[in-house]
């Protein structure tokens, strides 16, 4: 449990493994053991995600001539709705454009469906109570937070360990589970990030933390840099978890790693909602 278990369900759940939804860890392995080749491959990114994925799909979607509006935030949606029919139903963003279907696929922390304030009164009511339900179950999810310590290491020109990612021995006093040496990830020799899933603790407590773990499990003298924790990083993947359905109303879908589906919060679980919710568009 302790050297292989616990690890594994933190870091995939992020939920500790006595808290964690069996049902979901036990899928998690099944789909990387006995799934298809390459389900249970380790897969460590040298370029940063924004490369890897987002900047990906811009690219991919405007060679196919879609119109993309990028860093704009959305603060208010609303439905127009035509008297007696929901058929014709359209939804505008921002007071501005209006568009035959919405996926919304922020993550949940932020996600406060922003609703015109006269919203309640001019439209349907199922459409405001379903709305209100959706966000309801959205909010009442359980979080938790990742930490990443990132360390430095005086004089250094190679690699500090000797592959890109060790597990560690984890517990309340040494709470990082994971280190990846930076070098071999296109960042600097020296540089180290400890990942701390499930974290509770604040950056400074962390961070003395961290620089003991790395002295008595690895022998190394390291010094903080900078500590990233993010508070609602992830739903905690409890046991009987009502997730978000990935419908909330007419022509209105929700996508992103929260929305009910069999995975945790994975950018796997994320792109497999995205692509289920791209399919419910036509309908
Ligand atoms: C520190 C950390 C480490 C992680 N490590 C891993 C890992 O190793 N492997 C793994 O599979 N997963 C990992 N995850 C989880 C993974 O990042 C998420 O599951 C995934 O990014 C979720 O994708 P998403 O599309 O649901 O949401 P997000 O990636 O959060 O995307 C939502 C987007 O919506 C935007 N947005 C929000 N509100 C608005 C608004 N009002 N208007 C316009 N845009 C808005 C946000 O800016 C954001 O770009 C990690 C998460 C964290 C925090």
């Amino acid at each position: 449990m302790q050297d292989f278990i616990d690890p594994l369900c933190v870091s995939a759940l992020n939920t500790p493994a006595a808290e964690a939804s069996g049902a979901v860890f036990l899928r998690v392995m099944k789909d990387a053991l006995f799934g298809p080749v390459g389900g249970s491959d380790l897969l460590l990114p040298r370029v940063d995600l924004g490369r890897l994925f987002p900047e990906a799909a811009v690219a991919w979607l405007q060679a196919r001539g879609a119109v993309l509006h990028l860093g704009q935030r959305i603060t208010h949606l609303s439905a127009h709705i035509p008297p007696a029919t929901t058929s014709d139903i359209k939804w505008r963003i921002n007071h501005d454009a209006e568009f035959d279907a919405v996926i919304w696929a922020a993550y949940q922390s932020n996600l406060h469906l922003p609703l015109d304030s006269e919203y309640k009164d001019a439209i349907d009511f199922d459409i405001y109570k379903a709305i209100h339900h959706w966000q309801t179950r959205n909010h009442a999810l359980p979080t938790r937070a990742i930490a990443t310590v990132y360390t430095w290491c005086e004089g250094h020109t190679q690699a500090l360990l000797p592959r890109a990612m060790t597990a560690l021995a984890s517990n309340a006093q040494q709470p990082a589970q994971f280190v990846f040496d930076r070098a071999y990830l296109g960042g600097p020799a020296g540089l180290l990030a400890w990942v701390v899933s499930a974290s509770e603790g604040d950056s400074a407590t962390l961070e003395r933390q961290v620089i003991a773990q790395a002295q008595s499990q690895l022998g190394l003298a390291v010094r903080a840099l900078k500590t990233v924790v993010e508070k609602r990083a992830t739903f905690a993947c409890v046991p009987g978890l009502q997730r978000p359905s990935m419908h909330i109303a007419p022509h209105l879908w929700a996508a992103g790693d929260h929305i009910s589906g069999p995975y945790p919060a994975t950018l796997e679980g994320a792109i497999r909602n995205g692509w289920a919710a791209g399919g419910c568009l036509g309908r």
